[in-house]
């Protein structure tokens, strides 16, 4: 088995000795889930259907694995050289009397994945001063991070000094103990978040979550998540009367996500700001929707659809997965884009697909996503991650992982500091959508390292009945337990999200009877299972097939996704279109041009366009979702680096026209007018469409023309 080479065997026995370690050190406890190798919910939270593995056991192949080293060799693994002023001596993490707010734990919160999935003790190195940091200096009272000073300190530019003893960037290092503990087993975590949350728990009557900043009351869902997990650990129940405090405390994110629509009763982009604190308003809850402008801040929006779902492993009450799932249809109804997320700029902003996708939203949407995952099992939460890491996240870095924007979006096909569209135009010197390390605002700078880390770790799960799952598509490996205790190592194999096969390869000692559960997408019809080479007769039910068998070493399961070409209508009735779990954009060359202010945003890189961009879509080629007179061609490719437009893996050739009326205003690619019967002399054109996340300029959001006859 493993056919091993003897440096890869090496490590594959000491990843299994340490898994070996890990789930001694986690018992599970879960009365109903009695056999689970990895952590279970402890009763009386509901169990889970899918267990995350321990840091280490999944490692990405082929471009994924590349991409994670791009990260390392990028922003990511040197964010102390690049941004030394806060990640540097003096931040408050490490003692310092620098930042102490939120930055330093959002940057480890990626880092640290990133270095256990690589394995890289270098960059292992930098993680652990901040985790030895904040074990060694908790206070005798369990006060957790930097030592609040005695006076405000003066202002710094480019520096958050105050509010250190703000519960919400406490919640940041909470998620990183969590995952350093699943990577070592280190036992100081669990006394030391023990300590903390009896702190928590005397302390919130008196302070409450948002005693400091409105952030805490609104993220609290992050808070309550280590607060449970900790309680599968010990099995303390004082956590449980502390996961109810902290709900009480936490903005009421299911009874928004369950009000009614009521966009045209507009609020100030500010509202979400300007609401009262804790013991919140009734009438302003009750007035507040997704549907509203200005009634949300995006990256809360973002980390508070988990909210619900965390607490309903306490309160099993269905209205929380309800909420959760009219929230994502809400977010795609008044502010979606083809990519997955929303314009929200900061504050809520509609549909318009030039409004701006802050990066801190993509990660953190991906990340209450997986976690929602997790507890639900339900798979639309998985296709929405697809949707977000294989169109969204690839598109906001640079391909060095270099620079990165403040805002995406859907539209955009000049990027420019005199590109005026978002709520924080004046705010961030016109810097929000141009690539750079500083550009637009810092937060994103720090926190865009987890995005993919975190989706490699949920690329693989053990399941509640003792088997392993794969519920999201990319190249790598896994290494669990299954069954009674077995062994088992499996190889994916894939050209997805641009190929439609999928391919496992089996190694374990022992034939075993487990189940494998693969998830079938929605956007497929007729999905098909081949095991070594026969069909599959079982039945796909909700988006999942488990299969049920005694497998050995060798078994092969070949997964076929056809992948349909469809057309899907956004702002305006605009059309996009996608195939499969990637949306495509036009094809945009891009000129790139360096530019120095010298000012706080530091020197970034504007982008112009070198074709032109100004192409509708014509009406004839489509009928509902179908669309026709298109081409699919598979360019050459061999696995490596997709996601820039000389290696796009594959693009669609369709028709279009130019529209020479459609010009940028203030820098936008606002739409034309475009209903009606088109009465210009536009000749039909061949157009290229490519992958979202291939793109840096693109049209996802066609206008569609009716050409005269
Ligand atoms: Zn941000």
């Amino acid at each position: 088995m493993f056919s091993p080479s003897s440096s890869r065997f090496g490590s594959l026995i000491i990843v299994l000795i340490l898994l070996l370690l890990i789930s001694c050190n986690q018992p599970n406890t879960s009365e109903e889930a009695g056999q689970s190798l990895y952590l279970q919910n402890r009763v009386p939270l509901a169990a889970k259907p899918y267990l995350e593995l321990p840091l280490g056991a999944i490692k990405p192949t082929g471009w994924l694995h590349d991409q994670l080293e791009r990260m390392r060799d990028g922003m990511t693994g040197h964010l102390d050289e690049i941004y030394p002023e806060v990640m540097g001596p003096r931040n408050g993490w490490l003692g310092g009397d620098g930042d102490g707010w939120e930055r330093g734990p959002y940057w480890i919160d990626g880092l640290l994945p990133l270095a256990y999935i690589l394995n890289d003790q270098e960059l292992k190195d930098k993680v652990q001063s901040w985790i030895e940091w904040t074990l060694d200096n908790q206070a005798e009272n369990g006060y957790l991070g930097p030592v609040s000073f005695d006076a405000e300190p003066a202002n710094e530019p480019g520096l958050q000094r105050g509010m250190r003893k703000d519960w919400w960037p406490k919640m940041v290092m909470l998620k990183i103990l969590q995952q350093y503990y699943t990577a070592t087993g280190d036992e100081r975590v669990i006394t030391t978040l023990t300590r903390y949350f009896k702190y928590q728990l005397k302390e919130l009557p008196n302070t409450p979550l948002d005693h400091w900043t409105l952030w805490a009351n609104r993220r609290g869902g992050d808070n309550l998540m280590v607060v449970y997990w900790l309680y599968n650990i010990t099995g303390d129940t004082f956590l449980l009367d502390l996961g109810k405090l902290i709900t009480e405390q936490t903005f009421p994110w299911t009874q928004i996500f369950l009000n009614e629509a009521n966009y045209d009763n507009p609020v100030s982009p500010w509202h979400y700001s300007q609401l009262k604190r804790y013991p919140f308003d009734p009438d302003e809850i009750e007035a507040l929707s997704i549907s509203k402008i200005g009634s949300m801040h995006c990256v809360n929006l973002a980390q508070s659809l988990k909210q619900p779902v965390i607490y309903y492993q306490y309160d099993q009450d269905e209205k929380y997965l309800r909420a959760v799932k009219k929230a994502l249809a809400d977010i795609k109804q008044y502010h979606g884009q083809p990519q997955g997320m929303y314009g929200a700029d900061e504050p809520l902003h509609g549909t318009d697909p030039v409004h701006g996708v802050e990066f801190c939203s993509v990660v953190e949407e991906l990340f209450s996503l997986e976690t929602i995952l997790t507890i639900t099992g339900d798979m639309e939460f998985a296709d929405q991650i697809e949707r977000i890491a294989y169109n969204a996240l690839p598109a906001q870095a640079s391909d060095d992982f270099s620079s990165r924007q403040y805002f995406q979006a859907a539209n955009q096909v000049e990027l420019t500091d005199r590109l005026q569209v978002s709520y924080q135009t004046l705010g961030h010197g016109g810097t929000d959508f141009v690539f750079g390390t500083l550009t637009g605002y810092p937060c994103c700078t720090s926190n865009m390292h987890q995005g993919w880390p975190k989706f490699v770790q949920n690329l693989w799960y053990a399941t509640a009945d003792g088997g392993v799952a794969a519920l999201l598509y990319a190249p790598s490996e896994v290494i669990l337990k299954v069954a009674d205790n077995i062994d088992l190592k499996i190889t994916e194999t894939t050209g997805y999200p641009f190929r439609e096969e999928v391919k496992f390869k089996f190694g374990l000692n022992d034939a075993t009877a487990f189940p494998f559960h693969l998830k079938i997408p929605s956007w497929t019809n007729d999905a098909s299972v081949l095991i070594n080479d026969k069909k599959w007769q079982g039945s796909i039910n909700e988006g999942l097939a488990i299969i049920n068998r005694k497998w050995k070493n060798g078994d092969e399961v070949v997964l076929r996704l056809p992948m349909a070409t469809k057309a899907s209508r956004w702002h305006d009735f605009s059309v996009a279109v996608e195939r499969g779990p990637l949306v495509y954009a036009l094809k945009v060359r891009g000129e790139e041009k360096s530019k120095d202010r010298k000012d706080r945003f530091r020197p970034f890189t504007e982008v112009y366009p070198a074709d032109p961009w100004n192409y509708g879509l014509l009406e004839n080629d489509m009928k509902g979702e179908e669309i026709s007179n298109y081409r699919i061609v598979e360019n050459d490719w061999d696995g490596s680096y997709p996601w820039n437009l000389e290696n796009a893996p594959v693009q669609i050739q369709m028709r279009g026209i130019r529209v020479p009326d459609w010009k940028l205003t203030s820098g936008a690619p606002y739409f034309p007018a475009f209903w009606g019967t088109y009465r210009g002399d536009a000749e039909i054109e061949e157009i290229t469409l490519v992958p979202y996340g291939c793109t840096t300029l693109r049209i996802t959001e066609f206008p569609v023309y009716r050409l005269s006859e």
